[in-house]
Order: structure tokens, then C-alpha cells, then sequence
């Protein structure tokens, strides 16, 4: 069995020579489980993070263990009922020939309903990714502006196609002419803009009405060129941040990385959008609360009206401690 398994953990850009090939036995499949034979290997980014031991939301790939990796295939032998040897399958494991997966894992496909590569992509994880996320997330709505980086990418081509089904702007971040001409001319995206130009012009071009909803792939500049421009009740689906990937050391600032490893919902509001239509029920509630000790508050009165500048000039330096009123004289 031909594999690939991780030798070190790479620091920074991985390179050859973090990972070992070699020839092993195949494997045997215990009871529940199907011997697969790979046809096609998926490589994706979310590998980077496998191959690191920070903390995160998978475990990472031990040492000397056979790198991870989603495989579509043919069964070869089955220990499992409802796999034939003959199966075209999709779910096998690993950078490597041969693997046994426990038959819960294993999607049986149909290869004539698309070739089996599809499976790893836009059938696949990243289009189910692009699909997920638009649906639960992102929610485009006929008219609104989506735009997407890494749109000539396995995620961001699906994204934005599925924001022109849904009636949407579709505009593309990729880098480079080949890959926005593919964006707008194969895939139909409105406009594309390349990461390699200035990017703040080309998206204010290519944005007139501003953005609704942004699908993140990058982070770095392009997160940065992107958000400013980001319209009222704007949604940013935060897929990932694969500029980052290889970085040693962290940026500056917050890493909304974190919105993807922790599942973050990070969302703005305003009390006046829909606040007073409950106050009624805030009150009612607030009173039970109050009357019945569970509430405590503490205010800073001030005395006089000639004393508001200076008490107001103080809040902003934390000078109050507790709600700041003035006593009107
Ligand atoms: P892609 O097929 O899009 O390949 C990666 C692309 O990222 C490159 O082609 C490149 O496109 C772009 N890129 C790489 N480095 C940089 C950089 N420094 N600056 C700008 N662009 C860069 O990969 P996928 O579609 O598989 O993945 C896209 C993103 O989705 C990744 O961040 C991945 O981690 C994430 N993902 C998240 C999932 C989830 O469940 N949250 C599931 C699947 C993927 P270009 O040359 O156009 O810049």
C-alpha cells in the first residue's frame, strides 16, 4: 500500500520534506468494515491545520501517521453489509492506495451521475461547504451583492454560482488574469477582481451598491478591503483564512480565524431596530426580577444640571461608577 505520512510538523510553509512515502501492506478489513481502493486523493487546505498541533477543532495528524484525507474509490472487499466489492464509493481515508473505513463513513455513489472526481469537490465536501454556508449564513437574497475569495477555488466557484441561482450579485476575488477571466467567463460571475491590483479601487468598482453578503476564504487583504465596504445587515460567512495558514506568529490584532475553528456568531444590533416593540415584556419581566432581589443595580448621581458636562466628560474616562443620571435642580 502506497502511502504519504506526516514525518514533522512544518514550520511556516510545509515542504517536502515534512512528509514521508512509503510501501506498506494493505490493510485488512475488520468486521464492519470495507476495503477501498482509492481513485482520486482530495487535498484541501483544511490539511495545513492537520499537520500543526495547535489547538483547534480537530485533532491533528500524528506524527508518523498517514496524512488525512477524503478519497472516492472502489470497494474491493466488503465485511459490511450493503458494500460489494465494485462499489464506487466516496468516504475512503487517507493519502494512501488502500484504506479499511468502517462502512458508517462511505457514501455509495452512482459514477454515471457525475465523474467520481466531482465527488471530492463540486459534488463534495467544498460544495457542500458553499452550499451550507450560504444556506444557514450568508442567506443571499434576489439583488443583494455576494462576493467571494477564492472564488476560482473548489468552495468559492460553487458559492458564487449558487448567489447567481439565487438572483444574486456575484462578484469574485481570485488571483491573477487567467483566474478572474475564468470566474466572470466560465462561471458567470458579474465581475471578478484580482488580489494582485489595488484592490479597494476594483471593489469599489465592481461593488457600486456595496457588499451584503461576504463569503471568506482569505483573510489577510483581502479581509481587510472587504469589510469596510460591507453594507447594513451584512453577513460574512467565515469559511476560512488560508492566507494565514502558514503563518508562525500571530497578527496584529484580533484572528477571526477564531469565527471558523470556534464557531463563533459574532453580530451587531441596534436596540431601536425592534427593542421597544418589546419593552412591554422587558418590563414586566425586569420589574419580577427587581421585586424579587434577583436584580441589583447601582447608580452615580450627580447633582445639578451645571454639573452634567464635567460628570458626561468623566463617563468617557470611566469617572462614573454605576448608571450616571443627573439630579435635576
Ligand atoms: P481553493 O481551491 O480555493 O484553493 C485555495 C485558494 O486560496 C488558492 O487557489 C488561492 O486562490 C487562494 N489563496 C491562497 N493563498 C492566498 C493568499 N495569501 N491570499 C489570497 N488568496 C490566497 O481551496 P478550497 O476552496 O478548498 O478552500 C477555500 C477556503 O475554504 C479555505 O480557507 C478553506 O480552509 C476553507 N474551507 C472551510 C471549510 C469549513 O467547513 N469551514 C470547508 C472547506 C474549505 P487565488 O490565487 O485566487 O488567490
Amino acid at each position: 500500500n502506497l502511502q504519504v505520512l506526516l514525518r514533522r510538523r512544518p514550520q511556516g510553509e510545509p515542504t517536502p520534506d515534512d512528509f514521508e512515502i512509503r510501501e506498506a501492506p494493505a490493510p485488512e478489513p475488520a468486521e464492519g468494515e470495507v476495503l477501498v481502493r482509492a481513485r482520486f486523493l482530495s487535498l484541501d487546505p483544511y490539511m495545513r491545520g492537520r499537520m500543526s498541533d495547535a489547538k483547534s477543532y480537530a485533532k491533528p495528524v500524528e506524527i508518523g501517521a498517514v496524512m488525512e484525507g477524503q478519497t472516492a474509490g472502489e470497494v474491493v472487499a466488503s465485511r459490511a453489509p450493503g458494500f460489494a466489492p465494485g462499489d464506487t464509493v466516496l468516504g475512503g481515508f487517507g493519502w494512501q492506495r488502500f484504506s479499511a473505513v468502517p462502512a458508517a463513513r462511505l457514501f455509495k455513489v452512482d459514477p454515471d451521475e457525475a465523474p467520481l472526481s466531482a465527488s471530492l469537490g463540486v459534488l463534495g465536501m467544498p460544495g457542500l461547504t458553499a452550499w451550507v454556508g450560504l444556506e444557514d449564513i450568508g442567506q443571499p437574497k434576489a439583488g443583494e451583492t455576494v462576493v467571494v475569495s477564492a472564488a476560482s477555488g473548489a468552495v468559492g466557484q460553487v458559492v458564487g454560482q449558487i448567489a447567481k441561482i439565487r438572483g444574486c450579485r456575484a462578484v469574485g476575488v481570485a488571483g491573477g488574469k487567467a483566474k478572474c477571466d475564468f470566474v466572470t467567463g466560465e462561471l458567470g460571475f458579474d465581475a471578478c477582481v484580482d488580489h494582485r491590483g489595488d484592490l479597494k479601487a476594483q471593489l469599489e468598482a465592481a461593488c457600486p451598491d456595496g457588499i451584503d453578503v461576504y463569503w471568506e476564504n482569505v483573510g489577510g487583504a483581502v479581509q481587510a478591503a472587504v469589510f469596510p465596504r460591507l453594507n447594513d445587515f451584512g453577513r460574512m460567512v467565515m469559511c476560512g483564512m488560508i492566507a494565514e495558514y502558514n503563518d508562525a506568529s500571530p497578527r496584529p490584532g484580533p484572528n477571526l480565524m477564531a469565527c471558523v475553528r470556534k464557531r463563533l456568531r459574532i453580530q451587531g444590533f441596534i436596540v431601536s431596530d425592534s427593542g421597544w416593540q418589546r419593552y412591554g415584556r422587558f418590563r414586566a419581566e425586569m420589574l419580577g426580577w427587581m421585586r424579587d432581589g434577583r436584580m441589583r443595580w447601582r447608580e452615580d448621581v450627580v447633582d445639578g444640571l451645571r454639573a452634567a458636562p464635567q460628570a458626561f466628560i468623566g463617563l468617557l474616562k470611566g469617572a462614573n461608577f454605576g448608571k450616571l443620571v443627573v439630579r435635576v435642580d
